[in-house]
Formats: structure tokens, sequence, C-alpha cells
């Protein structure tokens, strides 16, 4: 997609940025299309690639607007182009590391490549998926442990794999993976799925199935790749060895904000705490998405959230410029917020 011709970012190496936007999953995205739409001078900073954790799942049934499901990968491309055309800088395989607020009110916003200069800020770092730290998952990394069916489901064609957890995301990716497997063992430490009922009726009809209810997960054991999980009833504390060629976890997910401690509130579990406009306890520095602490991790509450923080960004930006007499529009304007 070709950005709009009438609006372009400013060198960003020097220019102060009206917003810089953390992270490029669907919240990110869906803020920078609102920011650059509002002509603010907006770049989005994306550690991986831009996408987050849609692009790397198969089929999106829940996005209003396609009755027929789209590809994450296909969806967040959609998304990509869209912020991109309103001018909107993508910046993929950039980490923030540090956010600091400047003593005339400025941020900077300080990556593995430099430092951005911006007026205001939004935090959409996402989640990534929970280890379960049990011994062979770091060891087989590559060799039989993932948490993308996605990517490797292909790999599995005809052999067995087990998935661990009772989410959305492991009945999905398992019923993903079982396109692929001859058999896919489900242990989950409860009797119970927590998926949504549809998810759940369509994996209970599968025959590729087998559940291994009431188990966590020991070890994972093999020589040169993956050959067995070892579980754990927890009620009758009988160990059953599952002979398994893949091992997916999906035990829940961690958002990415280690790197915020001390800089904004953080609830117990690490989700970033703000108002109910979305805002920080620092001014005109705002969180949507997954890593924000909502009460559901779902794409159409990141897209909302994202859209809300962009405004309340554009809203900020407009009352810095009002409160500094002589100051020009919070959109490329010259003016810095008040310390
Ligand atoms: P989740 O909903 O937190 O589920 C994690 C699962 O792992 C739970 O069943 C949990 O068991 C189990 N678990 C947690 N810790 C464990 C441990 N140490 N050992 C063994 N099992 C453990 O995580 P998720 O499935 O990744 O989903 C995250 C969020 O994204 C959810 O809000 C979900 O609805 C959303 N999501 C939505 C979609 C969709 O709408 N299509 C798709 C994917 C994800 P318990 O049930 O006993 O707690």
């Amino acid at each position: 997609m070709t950005p709009d011709k009438d609006y372009a970012v400013p060198d960003i190496d020097t220019a102060v940025l009206d917003v810089v936007i953390v992270g490029g999953g669907p919240a990110g995205l869906t803020a920078g299309i609102y920011a650059s739409r509002g002509r603010l001078s907006t770049v989005i900073l994306e550690r991986n690639m831009a996408g987050g954790q849609i692009a790397l799942t198969e089929l999106v049934e829940n996005y209003p607007g396609f009755p027929e499901g789209i590809s994450g990968f296909d969806l967040s491309e959609k998304m990509k182009s869209q912020a991109v055309r309103f001018g909107a800088e993508l910046r993929e395989v950039e980490a923030v590391t540090s956010l600091r607020r400047e003593p005339d009110g400025l941020y900077s916003v300080v990556t593995d490549q430099g430092t951005l200069l911006t007026r205001s800020v939004i935090l959409a770092p996402g989640v990534e998926a929970k280890r379960s730290g049990i011994p062979g998952e770091a060891e087989f990394i590559g060799r039989g442990v993932s948490w993308c069916a996605t990517c490797d489901g292909p790999l599995y064609r005809g052999r067995t794999v087990a998935v661990v957890g009772g989410g959305d995301s492991a009945v999905e990716e398992g019923m993903f993976l079982a396109k692929f497997a001859e058999k896919v063992y489900l242990v989950h430490r409860r009797n119970e799925l927590r998926a949504a009922p549809i998810a759940q009726e369509r994996c209970f009809a599968s025959p590729k199935f087998e559940f291994v209810w009431d188990c966590i997960p020991l070890r994972i054991d093999g020589d040169q790749a993956v050959e067995a999980l070892e579980v754990e009833n927890v009620k009758t504390k009988e160990v059953r060895r599952l002979p398994v060629n893949g091992v997916f976890m999906y035990i829940g997910q961690l958002p990415n904000t280690s790197w915020l401690k001390g800089i904004v509130d953080l609830d117990d579990q690490g989700y970033i705490v703000t108002d109910g406009h979305l805002q920080t306890k620092l001014p005109g520095v705002f969180a949507c998405g997954d890593a924000h602490a909502n009460p559901i991790k779902q794409i159409a509450m990141a897209v909302g959230e994202g859209a809300l923080a962009a405004v309340q960004a554009q809203r900020y930006l407009d009352a810095l410029a009002c409160a500094l007499p002589g100051a020009a529009t919070a959109a490329g304007g010259t003016a810095a917020a008040p310390a």
C-alpha cells in the first residue's frame, strides 16, 4: 500500500513526534490508523514483525466483517497497510527498552537502535506465551517443542502431538494441528475446558483428540527430538508417558511489560493499569490491547482500545497546544508538554 502523498512523518530521528506507538499488533496498528488519519506524526515500533499474536493464528472467526473467517496473517497485513497508507511510519524489528519523561514533559522512547522524542506515547506491547519451565521444554525448542501451530503444524503430518492447556489457544491450535497430525492428546489440569463452547464442541467431535484430564506436564523426553511427554494426574499422582513427536504449550500468556516496571503502574500479573480513558499514571502515555489490564483478550477489544487510545492522545495533544500560548497545533506543532 502506498502511503498518502500529502503526508509523511518528519525525520523521526531528529523531530519531536506527536505519538510513538509501542507494539504493532491489532491494538497498536489500529492506534496507528487513527493517529495518522488524525494527522499526528506517528511512529509504530514493533520488536518482531507487525501483526502480533494474530499473525500466527490460522483462522480468525470472531472478528466482525469476515463472516467466513479470515486468516490471522491476512488480517494483520490489512491492518498494517491501512496504518501505513495514512502516513504512520512502521519500524519493525526494533525493540523498545525504556521510556523516560524528560524535564520539559516530552518522552524519550529508547530502542535498541536509538531514541525517539515524542509528545505522547501509546503502549500496546501485547503478550507472549507463558513457559511451563518443565525439564525438556527449553532443550527441545525447534526440535518438537513449539508455541506456534500455524508455523509448525504441517511438520506433524501423520504424527502424534500433545497440546497442553484448556483455553481458547489450546483448543483452537489443537484443532489446527488435527488437520495434519494423526492424533492429538489434549492435556488439561482439570476435567473441563475453559475455551469458548463452540471451540469445545468442535474438538469433542473430532476423532483425532484424546483428552488427558486432570493432568499436568512433568517432563519432555527425547534424544535428537521430542519422543514423549510425561504427565502426572493431579488427583491420583499416577504418571503417564505419552508417546508424542511434538508438544505445544498453551498455558496462558504473559504481558510484554517487564521493561515498564517502575515507569507506569502494573497489576500483580504485569498488565498495565490505566484510568477509564486508557491513560497511565503518566500524562500523555496511554495503554491498549492485550497487555492492558482489561477484562477480555480479543482482537475486537484490542482494536477498540487502540482507536480510543489514539483519540485520547489526540485530545491530550490538542489540550497541550491550547495551554501553551503561541503554540502550533498538536499535529506537527512545536509545543512541548508541560513538565
Ligand atoms: P488462558 O485462557 O489463560 O488458558 C490457559 C489454560 O492453561 C487454562 O486452561 C489453564 O487451566 C491452563 N494452565 C494455566 N497454567 C497452567 C499450568 N501451570 N499447567 C497446566 N495448565 C495450566 O490462555 P489462552 O488460551 O492462551 O488465551 C488467552 C486469552 O486470549 C484468553 O482471554 C482467550 O479467550 C483469548 N483468546 C481468544 C481466542 C479467540 O477468541 N478466538 C483465541 C485465543 C485466545 P485452568 O483452566 O484450570 O485455569
